[in-house]
């Protein structure tokens, strides 16, 4: 990454602290993958149960296989039948951390996040003690309205492109066209503007391009 790019992350990423932290969440900088992942273990209590949402964000600073070595999990991964793996979901919203990314945020602090089975944005909303969010600079938006198209243009589709055999619009144009598919990913788009709970909900904007 360039030197200029560095400087702008760094920047942007202590504005988009203090602007976090006016609406009651926990926010941190890191401007490495092994300094977020560093931040997100200080962050966890060795004996805090801890579950997660699809986040490819997670995996690409170690985070999940760190937790997975490290505290008792809820994964259902694991699960051996679909039944098993919806009860395992409906635990995992009475964890103690739950791990996520954001499909993207505003440079004012407001976190977007769109989901289709609504497990993670459940998660996110109310249940676990705390909810720990890993987020690449690259999904910060200038406006709200930037950060919804962001994650309706760009996150939307490619997570779309990650399940084969969907039959939306946006598996086969790149781009979507707000479809009412039974197969949409985009059940559920959640704004959250603050966290009631002082810090419950903790970001760690990471200086480097992570997930998607
Ligand atoms: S086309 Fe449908 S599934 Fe694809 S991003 Fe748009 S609303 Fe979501």
């Amino acid at each position: 990454m360039e030197q200029a790019e560095v400087l702008r992350n760094q920047l942007l990423g202590e504005t988009l602290v203090k602007n976090l932290q006016k609406r009651g969440m926990g926010a941190y900088y890191c401007a490495t993958k092994e300094e977020a992942l560093a931040k997100a273990l200080e962050l966890i209590p060795e004996e805090d149960v801890v579950a997660w949402g699809g986040s490819v964000s997670i995996k690409e600073i170690g985070l999940l296989d760190a937790v997975k070595k490290r505290n008792p999990v809820i994964d259902r991964e694991l699960a051996d039948t679909p039944e098993e793996k919806a009860e395992l979901m409906r635990n995992a919203l009475l964890c103690d951390t739950y791990l996520m990314s954001s499909n993207a945020i505003s440079k004012d602090g407001e976190l977007v996040n769109i989901d289709g089975n609504g497990n993670r944005v459940a998660a996110m909303i109310f249940g676990p003690k705390q909810v720990i969010m890993v987020v690449g600079m690259n999904k910060v938006a200038g406006t709200l309205e930037g950060a919804i198209d962001r994650a309706r243009h760009v996150a939307a589709p490619i997570n779309a492109a990650r399940f084969a055999g969907l039959g939306t619009p946006c598996a086969k144009l790149g781009t979507c066209a707000d479809c009412l598919s039974p197969d949409s990913i985009c059940c559920q788009m959640v704004i959250t503007r603050l966290s009631r709970v002082k810090g419950r909900i903790k970001v760690i904007l990471v200086g480097e391009n992570i997930g998607f």
